[in-house]
């Protein structure tokens, strides 16, 4: 695995793949790697030839300086990572490179996706922030397909509409969301839970589960759903920043549910702000 810090030592690496027509995949994280990274690397490493990863802490995509200087980073850690993943090349640029003095270009999808749920409560300015980098990955990695998780789900389909509204010539694929054995998605901000409140950030997992009980029981009111799903977390004296049900393509509220909806949930649990969403069914079937 190389570890590479430039963009003409990207753009020289990969040439040799691009003549071939080797398949470049291209998996972008923020660092701190947990099994839901590893699952993406292993997507890339099955569908394509040359696995592409990025380390870069993307300062215009937090919305709050005191989780940009709590974000965990461990370099030499997770080049290990990468490595026993399988990646050929690590991306690790230096901030200054993405964002050199003068920069004064961004990307934004516009719209409700960007301004509901995390948008309303992050500010759009986060998605903004995400697909600049992402655009600025892309066109440095120039990747067959970008890997991203479900996790973050919002997200998914921000980068989805970014690439089909420029024509970007990419395939997105979106991975189901690893989870610890009781349920909770990993999370690197999962490190920062401290004492009780790594048990009570299982109330958003927990949260999810009644509202997929209740769809599966026949309910199909979206408010009450979304009600049982609040008096659950409140169990663990956790109280969430949005519950909601909405469309799984274009996150507009559900409220009779009919067919797939996507549950969403936000909460912060102690210091730490955590996200989570499920796809529950109303089919009668
Ligand atoms: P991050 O480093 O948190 O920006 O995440 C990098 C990529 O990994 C994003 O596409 C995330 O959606 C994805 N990811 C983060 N956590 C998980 C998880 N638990 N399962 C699957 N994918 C994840």
């Amino acid at each position: 695995m190389r570890v590479l810090r430039t963009i003409p030592g990207i753009r020289t690496a990969l040439r040799p793949a691009r003549r071939a027509d080797r398949a470049i995949g291209l998996v972008p994280t923020m660092g701190a790697l947990h099994e839901g990274h590893l699952s993406l690397l292993r997507a890339a490493r099955e569908e394509t030839h040359e696995v592409v990863a990025s380390l870069f802490v993307n300062p215009s995509q937090f919305d709050d300086a005191d989780d940009l200087a709590a974000y965990p980073r461990d370099e030499d850690r997770d080049v290990e990572v990468a490595r026993e993943a399988g990646v050929d090349i690590l991306f690790v640029p230096p901030p200054r490179l993405m964002y050199p003095p003068g920069f004064s270009t961004q990307v934004r999808v516009e719209g409700p996706l960007t301004e509901t749920l995390e948008g309303a409560h992050r500010g759009s300015e986060h998605f903004h922030g995400v697909t600049t980098i992402v655009t600025k990955l892309l066109n440095i990695v120039q990747p067959d397909v970008a890997f991203f998780g479900q996790k973050d789900a919002q997200q998914a389909l921000v980068i989805r509409k970014l690439v089909r509204d420029l024509d970007m010539d990419v395939r997105i694929e979106i991975c189901p969301t690893v989870r610890e054995p009781d349920g909770l998605a990993l999370s690197s901000r999962n490190a920062r839970l401290r004492g009780d409140d790594r048990k009570r950030a299982l109330a958003l997992r927990r949260a999810l589960d009644v509202a997929e009980e209740a769809a599966a029981n026949g309910e199909r009111d979206a408010d009450a759903i979304a009600h049982l799903a609040r008096v659950e977390m409140e169990q663990l004296q956790v109280e969430p920043e949005y519950i909601a049900l909405v469309n799984p393509e274009d996150l507009a509220p559900v409220h009779v549910v009919r067919g797939d909806a996507l549950a969403v949930v936000a909460a912060r649990v102690g210091e730490v702000r955590l996200i989570d969403n499920t796809v529950i069914s109303g089919s009668d079937d």
